[in-house]
């Protein structure tokens, strides 16, 4: 049989009414708000229940290739799984952005088996969440270019106006542009530039608002330029929190959706996992937990980046901890961390997986330095040989740490029923979760904190510029806020050539950036990219879609 894409496998797929699917959830229909026949948005306020009854998986991993390692899939199909078992469970996942649907690495709506649905919807505009942060970012900075047309009251420095414009798209053209040019009736020239949606700090005070209101709190904090005396200006200096609020009145309720299985799936948010903190929205997070007595999310990339910040940021503002932590490998990531070239890592090679899966046995130590236990779950390829498979869970047993070969991909929830067993064993036991630092620890320490227990490096170097921040974070009172790292999602180090389990390294922080409206201090290592490229052969170039509004294409 030919092999189906993840688009034809959806397509193939029986769809619940949305109805149904709330029904199933325990959201009465008074807190329904239907986008068609198979999403709905959600009125948080009409959804009734104890957050505290419920527990918390997190779906996090191992340092991935460029390819993703199944993360969505595994999170998908471990809630089939637990609904398999017949438990109450909820999944909670981040939205979509255009830039890699069209690019390259594709969508996040889970792959093969495990899928929500509809996949195509999802992937494409969804509720229209990421218009509205678009379209508010996006007017932000008309109004601050428009303040500085007329007259400038605020004394805002041109040059140092930080807020920028953002397109869901990947467009590396518009990465460093000059606005307010063609004389003094077309604005104050300045450079500007765009960054990707996600990467918009009102992607993540979305993400880590509590409400309506909290959100328009938050939106009125995010510092947007720094005056000529180098002082921070807010939003609310330009007294638009309100009407930015006003423009994300519904992008902030949640967006219900099902699994291919019928497992009722929260999908809301979805920032960046370098800039920004990489988790999908505490609101759903939150709803999720008053509704069911499991809910399994995700965090972006590997337990040092994405990983890290659930716990410290998310966790920590949304007052909750998680319970048990899976850990998704796969058999290509392990031989890339061992030194194969991305070209080979379809062949069987258990020498390199022996020399990279010390990348693992990191990622294990960090879970349980926040007191928490993991589960592995070998996210099982077709191409993988037995011999592989076999290294792998033996050392995971020798290692103390439960493993489970995990077919979420080619079987849906059956077969992540072995993974489920083990989580529940997990969820049994008491465990002792704890932030790694406190917020009161001086920026530097909480970075030197992270560098040296997450990533296993020696200490931090900030460079001058960075040292100059630091000390006008700290001037300007937001020294006791939590850090939100930038750093290379393939390297536990900031350097991503260095894979495997780097030692004897060092961290370089070029730069720190408030965003006092999320509510974190960025520390910018390496080079990271907040406007992605497209590639040479975008995967745009496969899609169509026919008279009848049919696609094709997606993935
Ligand atoms: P992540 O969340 O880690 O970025 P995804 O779950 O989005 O990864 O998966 C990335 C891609 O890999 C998707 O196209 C998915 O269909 C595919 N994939 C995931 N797991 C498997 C598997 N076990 N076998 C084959 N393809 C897989």
């Amino acid at each position: 049989m030919a092999h189906l894409t993840d688009q034809e496998i959806a397509a193939k797929a029986d769809i619940q009414p949305i109805e149904d699917i709330a029904a199933t959830a325990g959201i009465p229909n008074e807190a329904l708000e239907l986008h068609g026949k198979h999403k709905a948005k959600v009125d948080i306020h009409q959804v009734e229940g104890d957050v505290n009854k419920s527990k918390v998986v997190l779906v996090s991993a191992m340092n991935p290739t460029p390819a993703g390692e199944g993360k969505s899939t595994v999170t998908v199909g471990l809630s089939d799984a637990f609904n398999k078992l017949e438990k109450n469970v909820m999944v909670a996942l981040r939205e979509p952005s255009l830039g890699p649907v069209m690019g390259v690495k594709g969508g996040a709506t889970g792959g093969g088996q495990s899928q929500v649905l509809p996949m195509e919807e999802i992937n494409l505009h969804f509720n229209g969440d990421l218009h509205a942060i678009t379209t508010a970012n996006n007017a932000l900075s008309a109004f601050i270019d428009n303040h500085i047309h007329h007259g400038n009251k605020l004394n805002i420095d041109p040059r140092r106006v930080t807020w920028k414009r953002v397109l869901d798209m990947n467009d590396r053209a518009l990465r460093q542009v000059v606005v307010g040019l063609g004389g003094p009736s077309r604005g104050v020239p300045r450079e500007d530039g765009f960054d990707i949606t996600v990467a918009s700090e009102i992607m993540a005070v979305l993400c880590l608002a509590s409400d309506l209101m909290d959100l328009k709190e938050k939106l009125g904090q995010m510092v947007i330029a720094y005056t000529y005396d180098r002082k921070p200006v807010t939003a609310k200096e330009l007294e638009v929190e309100g009407a930015l609020a006003l423009l994300l009145k519904e992008a902030i309720k949640p967006n219900l959706v099902q699994t291919m299985e019928g497992t009722p799936a929260l999908i809301h948010g979805g920032p960046f996992a370098n800039i920004a903190h990489g988790c999908n929205s505490l609101i759903a997070t939150n709803t999720a937990r008053k509704l069911a007595d499991i809910v399994v999310t995700e965090s972006g990339f590997g337990s040092d980046l994405g990983g890290e910040k659930f716990m410290n940021i998310k966790a920590r503002k949304g007052e909750f901890k998680p319970d048990a932590i899976v850990l998704v490998a796969t058999i290509r990531a392990l031989k890339m961390n061992g030194g194969v070239a991305k070209a080979d890592l379809g062949e069987a090679n258990v020498d390199a997986l022996k020399e990279g899966i010390v990348n693992l046995g990191k990622h294990i130590e960090n879970a349980r330095k926040f007191g928490v236990e993991p589960v592995v779950a070998l996210n099982d390829f077709v191409t993988d040989t037995d011999e592989e498979r076999d290294f792998v869970l033996n050392w995971c047993k020798e290692q103390g740490v439960r493993v489970a070969l995990t077919q979420v991909w080619e079987k849906g929830g059956a077969g992540g029923v072995d993974l489920a067993n083990h989580v529940l064993e997990v969820l049994d036991e008491p465990q002792e979760f704890k932030h790694l630092y406190d917020l009161d620890l001086p920026i530097d320490q909480k970075i030197e904190t992270i560098v040296k227990e997450v990533y296993g490096g020696d200490g931090v170097i900030l460079a001058d510029k960075a040292k100059k921040q630091l000390a006008e974070i700290e001037a300007n009172g937001f020294g006791d806020l939590p850090v939100c790292m930038a750093k290379s999602q393939y390297s536990l180090s900031d350097d991503p050539t260095k894979l495997g389990r780097p030692e004897g390294f060092t961290v370089t922080v070029r730069e720190l950036i408030v965003k006092a409206g999320a509510g974190f201090v960025v520390a910018l290592t390496g080079d990271i990219m907040t406007m992605p490229g497209l590639p040479k052969q975008p995967s745009a170039v496969n899609m169509d879609v026919d008279a009848d509004g049919t696609s094709k294409g997606l993935f």
